[in-house]
């Protein structure tokens, strides 16, 4: 190591717990970005976690419903969603799978569980697009999970990287506008792992295993199970300290585009007058 290479880690800025909401046909989930305490972390519209056991939860799934202007992003630990969209797209998201969907200039799709009980567990990400990108044609990204290459970064700790590069391997998602970093970490009982991330992009960890301890060691942060952690923007790269136990997380970074957000449920442009044209498109089946 150079003593004088400014390789430092990146501090948690806040920490967030999410709130319990339902959304779709009342599915139950968590939701960490998109929330009365963090509205959003540009380019990042939302975060939620769907956990759970129970059919009831999440049997309902979400039923046909319009995007347009920005991107939605599934990852799935647990069970298997079907989706569909009213351009004739259909695909099976399974346990490890991603899906990138670039809604563009709209789609209409339903995401429904494949499955009539056992446990259902992913994220899904709204990522937003630039001004100039909004009213792209959809695009689709499904990546299975063995495309999701794994690496064995050190003793105990393994990195699916499912967008964005982890030294020199690069993850399957293309072409994204905000240039992501999309990585699954875990790491065994107290072992560490340092992560690179892009300078200038805002960042957060989420712990879903465990506790992580995050940060430069002389200010490193406990962070729990179910805590969101935005990161400062200073720093190129997270210091990750696994806690006593088997530990989870993802690492998503991005381009922040400092561009006016206008956001009406399913549809994010930059003006109230975009909205109500799409609103207007939508209701002229224009989708
Ligand atoms: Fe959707």
């Amino acid at each position: 190591m150079n003593a004088t290479a400014t390789t430092t880690s990146r501090r948690v800025a806040r920490v967030f717990r999410g709130q319990p909401t339902s959304d779709g046909a009342g599915v139950k989930l968590t939701r960490l970005i998109g929330q009365r305490d963090l509205d959003m972390l540009d380019p990042f519209l939302l975060l939620d976690e769907f956990r759970s056991n129970s059919a009831s939860d999440y049997i309902g799934g979400f039923p046909s419903h319009p995007h347009r202007g920005f991107e939605t992003v599934t990852y799935m630990l647990a069970g298997r969603m079907r989706h569909a969209d009213n351009q004739g797209n259909s695909g099976l998201l399974t346990p490890g799978s991603v899906q990138w969907m670039t809604a563009g200039r709209g789609i209409v799709h339903s995401e429904m569980p494949e499955q009539e009980d056992g446990l259902m567990w992913g994220f899904q990400l709204w990522v937003n697009l630039p001004a100039g990108d909004k009213m792209n044609a959809p695009r689709y990204q499904d990546i299975a999970p063995e495309r999701i290459p794994t690496v064995e970064a050190a003793d105990g700790v393994r990195v699916r990287v499912l967008a964005g590069r982890f030294g020199d391997t690069v993850g399957p998602v293309s072409g994204i506008a905000v240039e992501p970093l999309y990585l699954d970490i875990e790491l065994a009982a107290a072992a560490h792992c340092a992560v690179k991330i892009p300078a200038g992009h805002n960042a957060f960890a989420y712990v879903y295993a465990d506790t992580a301890e995050l940060g430069p060691a002389d200010a490193a942060k406990r962070i729990e199970r179910g805590e969101l952690a935005v990161l400062e923007r200073d720093g190129e790269k997270l210091l990750i300290t696994a806690g006593t136990e088997t530990t989870r997380l993802i690492v998503v970074a991005g381009k922040p585009l400092n561009e006016p957000v206008a956001r009406y449920g399913p549809f994010v442009m930059n003006t109230p007058e975009q909205i109500v044209e799409t609103i207007r498109d939508y209701q002229a089946g224009k989708f």
